[in-house]
């Protein structure tokens, strides 16, 4: 692909990341409970529930569970979608911006924002 349609992509690609703040890297749990009282239906088989679990891994096996109320699901889901597509989205910038390395174009190179690049001046950093 030409670099000007690689640089066309990307820009179209990175307006699909919308609202970043909306996101969350973890996985839905359903269970059904037994509260143990005595005499409870769920001591006969019929569980409590379903209760939502939302749990998050880290390095090296943690993992964090937080329960998640009835009324904030939907909102939950759709935050864990919302994590997937912004990933997908910076994977495909990810694999332009390798392409755009690949064939040496300098035009696909912004310096990090925050620091001023000294006009003219050339060579990397
Ligand atoms: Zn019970």
């Amino acid at each position: 692909m030409k670099p000007e349609h690689l640089l066309k992509q990307r820009t179209k690609t990175a307006e699909r990341l919308g609202d970043v703040s909306q996101i969350l890297r973890g996985t839905l749990l359903e269970r059904m409970t037994r509260c143990n009282k005595s005499g409870c239906r769920c001591m006969r088989g019929e569980k409590h529930g379903p209760a939502y679990y939302v749990t998050v891994t880290y390095g090296k096996g943690k993992t964090r569970q937080i329960y998640v109320s009835k009324e904030r699901k939907g909102v939950v889901e759709a935050w864990i979608a919302n994590y997937y597509r912004v990933w997908k989205v910076l994977e495909e910038i990810s694999r332009v911006n390798l392409e755009l390395l690949r064939l040496g174009v300098e035009a696909g190179v912004k310096r990090p924002s925050g620091r001023k690049a000294a006009k003219g001046a050339r060579g990397k950093d």
